[in-house]
């Protein structure tokens, strides 16, 4: 391996320390939970979330995007951190 890859793995490693760097715009997963497997998306209308909960809309959010928006935090910009599922998320 030549000496510039080598220096870019170093690079990527240093960088995967810090994810605030990356700011995720988009976002598609399925989520295993306790009782079912939901879809959770993120787009430029939102979060959303394939489950009984979100669809419901009492809570305006539900336990699946939640953990996203944790397990995302600094990846995620400010709206789409704390946003739920009325709050558009600009890109
Ligand atoms: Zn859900």
């Amino acid at each position: 391996m030549n000496s510039g890859m080598i220096g870019k793995i170093d690079k990527a490693h240093r960088y995967a320390q810090e994810p605030e760097r990356m700011r995720v715009t988009g976002f598609n997963a399925t989520f295993h939970g306790s009782h079912d497997e939901y879809t959770v998306s993120l787009d430029d209308r939102g979060w959303h979330c394939s489950c009984h909960t979100f669809a419901a809309h009492v809570l305006e959010s539900c336990s699946h995007v939640m953990a996203a928006q944790l397990m995302l935090g600094p990846m995620l910009s400010e709206d789409a951190r704390f946003a739920t599922s009325d709050t558009a998320v600009p890109a």
